[in-house]
């Protein structure tokens, strides 16, 4: 007979015979045995050896087995152990009451001796099988636990990353000020209040610092930038509670001004903020004098957008320094010297559209591992005859307010699909390399994207895989639910999706990780801060360290500088884009750059 399992096995039995018989054939298999004669001496045996099974003879003197069983059960130490019992011919086995007690199973005497071995060998392996259980639910517990607590650190780390790129997205790093994002949510919500309560009203004031370019130009960016913030500082003494001063970019700040009445309790605040910066800011060895224009605007419910709102304040801003440094002027309707131009570039764009004035500039996204171009991003330019090339900043935002960009991403889209089947043609680029194409989400609400994508797919005949769209952070939020159909719809024709201007929006990162996004590119603005000795680079190192804990590719934009790049490769970025490597490209230059292959660092 084979066994694959040995053990300790304690008889216990009152009758020296049947100890001796057992004993002797058990030991004979291999199992070490130990043997007792009583109740009691067995309890603390198999307390003391921990045997694997127990023989336990019922009748015997003092105590029986069934109490014997009973109390080995009810001990933690023993509980575990199998135990047999043993009873005579003669004897009246009570089955029930042996189960009850505890035993797994019963002989009885005379032994046979094939049988005695089966159910010894039965019990055993159960045994063996239990405990292995046992371990492994033991293991299974402890990983659970430990996996429950690496997730919950990973979820307190998202929150943090969460809370500080959502404090970073509304405000200004120089001066600590609620930024631009900040300001034109908190007007919105104003301009809703106003429209849902009448005769509440706010005002807005748009300071402009005077001379601030000459300080910047003759005493250098550092003073400069420490001007700005004594000059916010100053700012804030005049402000009451229920005001907020914001920054809105470069020497420009705005005030929000809740709960007014007249206008001027907005022209005291002006004229006090007037009198305070009339003395000059010591600035280390320079004394510098300084002072706003400020522009004034009632906000009531004429108003329909924040953005007119801010445009009328800009506009009285300009009328204030106009008339003169360090005045004030309140916005009136007759002013609408900015609202004529847009209206004049709105029209001239339909022209440029119509005339085909539009052309793609390309510039190419490096793989850091290998310093090989994996893709190109087609960026649009107006060739104005008369002006020349004109960038997207100048007429991308009014593109956008009319409708008119759905009709430039189209013209980009195709002829950056165009070009790649031509690079294709020739055989100069890889199969995999991609074209990136710009797409403002919230206009193609009400348009057939993805029927026109799909023509222009098929008319050029390229790859969905080989197109790789960039949707801003803030188009995706905006339109959360539609942009997630979307998104889906475009994984099905193995479209890819780059989130734009990562960290400057309000991303949920909840929702970011339930969207499949194939890459995440680093705002330049992040990039653009990176100091000597790798100074400011912690955002940047918790928007890698999310990326990849999404399963995203990085891209780190707008690089300008070896030490730059040294940085990004150094916090395992994947993609860099930026001059370093190459501006934009008209197409031939493109090409020329893919015949080359590899593109290095332009230093
Ligand atoms: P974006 O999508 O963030 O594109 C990157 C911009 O950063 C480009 O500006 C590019 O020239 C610039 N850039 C790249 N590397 C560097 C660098 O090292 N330093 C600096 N200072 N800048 C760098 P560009 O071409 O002027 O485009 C501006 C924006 O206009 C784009 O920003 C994009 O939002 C928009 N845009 C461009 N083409 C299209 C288009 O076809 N459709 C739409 N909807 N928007 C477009
Ligand atoms: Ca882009
Ligand atoms: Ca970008």
């Amino acid at each position: 007979m084979t066994r694959e399992y040995s053990g300790d096995i304690l008889i216990v039995d009152d009758t020296p015979n049947n100890l001796r018989f057992l004993s002797t054939t058990l030991t004979e298999q291999g199992y070490k045995v130990r043997s007792v004669t009583d109740g009691l001496m067995a309890m603390t045996v198999a307390q003391a050896a921990k045997p694997d099974l127990i023989l336990l003879d019922i009748m015997m003197p003092n105590i029986d087995g069934y109490e014997v069983c009973q109390r080995l059960k009810a001990n933690e130490q023993t509980c575990d152990i199998p135990v047999i019992f043993l009873s005579a011919l003669d004897e009246v086995l009570d089955k029930v009451k042996a189960f009850s007690v505890g035993g797994v199973d019963y002989i009885t005497k005379p032994f046979q001796l094939e049988e005695v071995l089966a159910r010894i060998q039965t019990h055993l392996s159960l045994r063996e099988a239990q405990k292995e259980i046992n371990k492994l639910n033991a293991e299974l517990e402890l990983r659970v636990r430990q996996r429950t607590a690496q997730l919950e650190k990973e979820i307190a780390e998202r929150l943090q990353v969460q809370e500080r790129l959502l404090h970073l997205a509304l405000h200004d790093v120089l001066t600590g000020l609620p930024n631009r994002t900040w300001f034109m949510k908190n007007l919105e919500q104003l301009l809703q209040q106003v429209h849902q309560q009448t005769g509440s009203h706010f005002a807005v004031l748009f300071l402009d610092c005077d001379r601030f370019q000459s300080v910047n130009d003759s005493l250098g960016h550092l003073v400069g930038d420490q001007l700005l913030v004594l000059i916010a500082r100053r700012i804030e003494l005049c402000l009451r509670p229920g005001t907020t001063l914001c920054r809105l970019g470069g020497d420009e700040f705005t005030i929000l001004l809740q709960d007014i009445h007249a206008p001027e309790e907005a022209t005291k605040i002006a004229n006090d903020i007037h009198r305070e910066l009339a003395t000059p800011f010591q600035i280390g060895v320079y004394q510098v004098f300084t002072n706003v224009s400020i522009g004034i605007v009632m906000g009531n419910e004429i108003y329909k957008q924040p953005e007119h709102i801010l445009r009328d304040a800009d506009t009285a801003m300009y009328r204030a320094k106009a008339n003169g440094k360090a005045c004030y002027q309140l916005f009136e309707p007759t002013m609408h010297r900015r609202a004529f131009s847009n209206f004049q570039l709105e029209s001239e764009l339909r022209q440029a559209i119509e005339r085909n004035e539009l052309i793609t500039y390309f510039q190419p996204i490096v793989e850091l591992k290998t310093n090989k171009i994996t893709s190109f991003e087609a960026l649009v330019r107006w060739n104005q005859p008369l002006k020349g090339i004109i960038t997207p900043n100048n007429f991308i935002p009014i593109a956008e307010e009319t409708g008119l960009v759905t009709a430039i991403d189209l013209f980009v889209l195709r002829q950056a699909c165009q070009q790649l089947r031509s690079w294709q043609n020739e055989g100069i680029c890889e199969l995999s390399l991609t074209m990136s194409v710009n797409l403002s989400v919230k206009h193609f609400m009400s348009f057939n994207l993805l029927e026109q994508i799909d023509l222009i797919l098929l008319e050029t005949n390229i790859d969905g895989q080989c197109l790789r769209l960039e949707i801003t952070e803030s188009d995706i939020m905006e339109n959360a639910g539609f942009a997630g159909r979307i998104i889906e719809q475009l994984q099905e024709r193995h479209i890819q999706l780059s989130i734009d201007d990562f960290g400057t929006g309000y991303s949920s990162l909840s929702y970011l990780h339930r969207l499949p996004i194939d890459h995440l590119k680093i705002d330049r603005s992040f990039i653009m801060r990176i100091g000597k000795h790798g100074k400011n680079v912690e955002i940047i190192r918790a928007i890698i360290a999310l990326a990849k804990s999404l399963d995203m590719c990085t891209i780190a934009e707008g690089v300008e500088t070896q030490e730059q790049l040294d940085q990004i490769c150094e916090l395992n970025c994947d993609f860099c884009q930026g001059y370093l490597f190459s501006k934009p490209l008209s197409a031939e230059a493109a090409r020329d750059l893919l015949i080359k292959g590899i593109v290095s660092p332009s230093q």
